[in-house]
């Protein structure tokens, strides 16, 4: 039985928090909104807005999830960020959070680690900018362990999850391919 949202972050949250500050971050506990949250980061290259776009018709314009899930939007964006410079090209958030309902309407996995705000999705400007990324940013955190990445491969995408609940489940960290990716082509 998977956990709720709510359930998960209770038992959960603190790997986080951790993770924040080992990326040398801290997390204002008393910030009001998602923005005010985020901010102190001094993310350079993405903005809360784009973090909680909904891109389907007939759900609200954005996706917030409840407050005890915005530690994800911090260690996430900060990865983003890395990401992005590593890129050395433009860089578009396309998930974050997935209330079960968006999940279904985008035809996301059953258990997908979107449902509990654990991951995002990234398109990047093509092959080469998305291998350099991910080789650079993720490559020592997946050596490292600590994060417990789940790490979907695209052509041009990488899905980059943390703490999910299948990885805790698991206990070992997860890589899958995209269809979009060439079977020739390595992880
Ligand atoms: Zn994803």
């Amino acid at each position: 039985m998977k956990p709720t949202l709510e359930e998960y972050w209770r038992t959960d949250g603190h790997l986080w928090i951790d993770a924040a500050l080992l990326l040398g971050v801290t997390v204002d506990l008393g910030a009001r909104t998602l923005k005010d949250y985020v901010s102190p980061v001094g993310v350079r290259y993405f903005t809360v807005s784009e973090l909680t776009d909904a891109h389907v018709a007939g759900f609200p314009s954005k996706l917030v999830p409840p407050p005890c899930a915005w530690p994800a939007a911090v260690v996430l964006l900060v990865l983003a960020d890395r990401l992005r410079e590593a890129a050395g090209g433009p860089v578009k958030i396309r998930n974050w959070w997935r209330p079960e309902a968006y999940n279904k309407a985008v035809k996301g996995a059953a258990g997908s680690d979107h449902l509990w705000a654990c991951a995002l999705d990234l398109d990047f400007p093509g092959f080469w900018a998305r291998r350099r990324a991910q080789r650079e940013v993720l490559a020592p955190l997946w050596r490292d362990g600590r994060y417990k990445l789940s790490i979907g491969v695209g052509y041009k995408t990488l899905h980059v999850g943390c703490f999910a609940p299948e990885t805790l489940r698991l206990g070992v960290q997860r890589q899958w391919r995209y269809g979009s990716l060439p079977r020739e082509e390595g992880l």
